[in-house]
């Protein structure tokens, strides 16, 4: 592969314009690693917690030492860190159907939220296995015209004693609306505290681990949960996800990922605790590669005249990034553009599909070595105006950088 003078003049640009923001970047992953250093000391980790478990998995020391660390990272009391969650759907899927009853409401916070949830939530009554189904009522609160959240009407809706829990999403997600910074949910969770001290603060935490110096559980959230192929497993987590929150509802959130009675105490780890261990250690620095990667991807994309979101200079508070293309065209060529950069599967062809959940085609790009892994650089967009990429991860800023390059250069060439 090689590049136009033209585009790699653009790159010395784009990449001399972000420095400031590339250094504010490396200090966040600077003060994270610390966090992460003095969790793993206070919690005394050795060589002895990589063993491991199979079978029921009881009494694997490995597991409660990673899961007492996630705790102190997350801000929180407990944490519940597994393999057996599938992915991030399921663990707040499983945090939901904890801290919920029949009879209650849950109020989502910020608009719907992630496609996936949808069918948690269930879209009616009738819906197999949805809290819906369980008699559970839904309530959504729209953003604000500028994306934000509408305060008001959250606090006003909490006030009502059967809501049971309030569903925050960090990310912007399939949206978009900006991602929330942990100032916004800091008083987001203060006001519904005040509205209603019996309901439990949710935090959908996907793709904002690490971004900033604090999470949701050191502002007040009940409970937090992701996955571990995003920002925490730092690209090594080879499936899982994550809970963590107050101690109560982390244990009713394990009895609904086993069974009521087992709860946390069985789960083998497989093998997996150093690997979880590493990603865990890596995850600080490889957040902070991807959010490189996606600050030069909109600066690339801002030079080339489409249009980014956030913007190049705009701070970030999820690892994602949307670029609209207005049209199908450079939209198929950058996902192609992105697929041909990676790592992994450089010679696929990525088409639009039809994928369960998603009203339109999808198409996705994704060579990665962990099957749809989006820590790592990856993108995805389905096929309506405004012809939106989501665009997500990067191992190594140095691989972003040159699989944005790539997906540069398939546009220009399509151009001329
Ligand atoms: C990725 C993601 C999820 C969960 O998705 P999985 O693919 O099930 O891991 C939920 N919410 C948001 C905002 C996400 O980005």
């Amino acid at each position: 592969m090689s590049f136009s003078e033209k585009l790699l003049g653009l790159a010395q640009t784009v990449q001399a314009e972000v420095f400031a923001h590339f250094a504010a970047i490396d200090e966040t992953a600077k003060i994270n690693t610390k966090r992460v250093l003095d969790a793993f000391a206070a919690h005394r980790l050795s060589d002895s917690h990589f063993a491991g478990t199979t079978g029921y998995g009881y009494d694997d020391a490995g597991r409660e030492v990673l899961e007492r660390v996630f705790a102190d990272l997350m801000g929180t009391e407990d944490a519940l860190v597994r393999l057996q969650f599938v992915n991030g759907t399921h663990a707040i899927a499983c945090a939901l159907f904890g801290a919920l009853s029949p009879g209650q409401t849950l109020v989502s916070a910020l608009g719907a939220p992630y496609d996936t949830l949808l069918h948690t939530v269930g879209r009616d009554e009738h819906e197999p296995g949805s809290l819906r189904q369980l008699g559970v009522s839904y309530a959504e609160i729209p953003v604000l015209p500028d994306g934000g959240p509408d305060e008001a009407a959250i606090f006003a809706a909490v006030r009502d004693p059967q809501v049971g829990a309030v569903l925050i999403q960090r990310s912007r997600g399939y949206s978009q609306r900006p991602a929330l910074s942990m100032e916004q949910i800091a008083r987001l969770t203060d006001g519904i505290k005040r509205a209603n001290p019996s309901a439990a603060v949710v935090v959908d935490n996907c793709y904002g681990e690490f971004v900033e110096v604090r999470e949701p559980g050191h502002v007040g959230a009940d409970l937090i949960a992701g996955s571990l192929i995003k920002n925490p497993g730092g690209g090594l987590a080879l499936s899982g996800g994550y809970i963590a929150g107050r101690r109560e509802l982390v244990e009713k959130a394990a009895a609904r990922l086993t069974a009521p009675g087992i709860g946390g105490a069985c789960g083998a780890t497989l093998g997996q605790n150093r690997t979880l261990f590493q990603g865990l250690f890596l995850a600080p620095h490889v957040t902070a590669q991807a959010l490189k990667t996606a600050v030069f991807c909109a600066g690339m994309l801002e030079k080339l005249g489409y249009s980014v979101s956030p913007a190049a200079s705009a701070p970030r508070y999820d690892i994602i990034q949307t670029v609209s293309f207005g049209a199908p065209a450079p939209l198929l060529r950058f996902c192609r553009g992105i697929q041909k950069g990676a790592p992994v599967d450089s010679f696929a062809t990525p088409e639009p599909w039809a994928m369960p959940g998603y009203d339109d085609p999808v198409i996705m790009a994704a060579g990665a070595f962990v099957q749809g892994a989006s820590i790592e650089l990856s993108c995805d967009a389905p096929m309506r105006p405004p012809y939106t990429a989501y665009l997500q991860g990067g191992l190594t800023f140095e691989a972003g950088f040159w699989g944005i390059l790539t997906a540069c250069q398939a546009i220009l060439e399509d151009e001329a």
